[in-house]
């Protein structure tokens, strides 16, 4: 008798946090569906020391989710234009390391790409493997992305040059032009360019996975389904597969982490907290403003600082001392009783889910926004780079997760607008916000069951995925 097989599938992440943890809830889905996933992790000679922790953290808080090091010769010190330029450049070069890799295994029937590890369409063409993507951000995101290759070689100007213009894409709500994504703000730039060919590429792989699900960005899904973003091409088949989000739980930490203990003696829904994400960091005046309308909110506060960029040693390790004179003086003193200060880091995923956590000011990275909404806690969205500004919008104006903490886009936002912000959610005025997130919390928890609409898009994938790997084993 014939048995199929059991199939092989590649996960290939692209480098930084926000893009590993995702993949490694997917390989979780994989593997629970009875698939062996091997997660290959581009190893970079001059890799940032938050990745690496993070990796070692992945590692040992998921045993039985194989991880492979793919060493990659470095790509020298030449300046690059962009930090993405050079992340796309060590992806370009890890291409033979990858090769080699997958060429010496016994089997590999699928290999799910990062979006930013377009180049690696042309390892699985030469393989012949089918290759998906999994687009880590929002829907409408990608909805935007796949226009763009359409929308922006015409366009009147780069948006840059023209920041309040409002554009209209398919499926998603009017964006000004300021709050499209950073790496696309110059039309003529390399990193523009760069990314422009990126999403005209998306097209080549068999499907795409979305770290999103249907209720939550249904016009986004309806664009996409009917073509409306890629007019006169056919797009691979969108699965929305989400939310695929860090567990609320401390995984392979061994212990917990103090602001827990500190969140245990506070009263339900009274906290707020502000993170933003990995590599979010404000200059020392615009710290300053926060600790004081933080401190003039009355509000209790779980608040993770870093030093200001022009504060960091240049050694590559996280600075894990705060200098004092960055807050105003006798900030800490003065909000002891109602205020933690992390330093760097903290578990956010399981702060998120604790039960006194009430708002979340947040740099509306995909994966902390799917947090908060996993968590039912309403957001203050404070955007910093790459594709936020865009979430920011989608959050307020479609997803309606969120307000805006105005003064975003300029050098500093205000103390009184902290305060503003944080004293409109924590109060009486946020409750139609906070009943939308409960909402939203309960879907995220529907949609995964069995039978709910992102199960049912993972089933649909499996099976184009099965159809296009009919490999047979004739043992038995
Ligand atoms: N994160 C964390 N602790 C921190 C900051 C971030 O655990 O102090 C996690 C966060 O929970 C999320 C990821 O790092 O899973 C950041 O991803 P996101 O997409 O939000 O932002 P990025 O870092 O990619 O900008």
């Amino acid at each position: 008798m014939a048995v199929m097989a059991q199939k092989t599938v590649i996960l290939y992440p692209s480098l930084g946090v926000g893009h590993l943890n995702p993949m490694v809830e997917l390989a979780k889905v994989f593997l629970r569906r009875g698939l062996a996933v091997i997660i290959a992790v581009v190893d970079m000679p001059d890799k940032d020391s938050v990745s690496a922790e993070a990796l070692d953290r992945l590692a040992a808080a998921n045993p039985d989710i194989a991880f492979r090091l793919l060493p990659v010769p470095s790509c020298g010190t030449r300046p690059y234009s962009h930090p993405v330029m050079r992340a796309i450049d060590v992806l370009r070069v890890a291409n033979p390391v990858l090769l080699g890799f997958l060429r010496a295994l016994p089997a590999v029937d699928a290999i799910v790409l990062d979006m930013f590890c377009t180049d690696a369409l042309d390892v699985a063409a030469e393989l012949n493997t089918p290759a998906y993507f999994f687009f880590s951000s929002a829907l409408a995101d990608l909805a935007i992305m796949l226009h763009m290759p359409y929308y922006y070689p015409t366009a009147p100007s780069s948006f840059k040059d023209m920041p309040d213009t409002v554009l209209h894409f398919p499926g998603v709500p009017p964006i000004r032009a300021l709050d499209m994504g950073a790496t696309m703000q110059d039309r003529d730039s390399d990193v523009a360019k760069a990314r422009l060919s990126q999403c005209a590429r998306m097209l080549e792989a068999r499907g795409i996975l979305v770290n999103s699900f249907d209720w939550l960005e249904a016009r986004a899904l309806e664009a996409l389904s009917r073509g409306l973003c890629t007019p006169g091409r056919s797009a691979p088949p969108v699965h929305c597969i989400g939310p695929l989000v860090l567990p609320g739980n401390r995984g392979g930490a061994s212990e917990r982490h103090a602001c827990l203990e500190w969140l245990d003696a506070q009263p339900d829904q009274s906290v707020v907290f502000l993170s933003f994400g990995s590599l979010g960091t404000f200059s020392a005046p615009q710290l300053r403003e926060i600790a004081r309308g933080l401190e003039s909110s009355g509000q209790r506060f779980l608040w993770v600082v870093r030093n200001p960029p022009e504060h960091r040693s240049n050694s590559g390790e996280p600075d894990l001392v705060l200098e004092p004179s960055l807050l105003p003086e006798g900030f800490l003193e003065r909000t002891r009783e109602r205020g933690f200060v992390v330093k760097n880091w903290a578990p956010q995923s399981e702060v998120l889910r604790h039960r006194s956590i009430g708002a979340f000011v947040t740099h509306c990275g995909w994966n902390s926004v799917l947090e908060g909404i996993a968590s039912g806690v309403p957001m203050i969205c404070w955007p910093l780079y790459a594709e936020q500004k865009m979430n920011k919008v989608h959050m307020v104006e479609e997803i309606k997760v969120g307000v805006v903490m105005e003064g975003y886009e300029e050098e500093l936002v205000k103390a009184e607008e902290v305060e503003a912000k944080v004293r409109l959610v924590m109060s009486g005025d946020g409750e139609e916000l906070r009943q939308r997130l409960l909402t939203a919390k309960e879907m995220t928890v529907e949609v995964l069951k069995e039978g709910g609409s992102s199960d049912v898009a993972f089933d649909k994938f499996l099976t184009d995925l099965m159809k296009n790997t009919c490999t047979e084993n004739s043992a038995l």
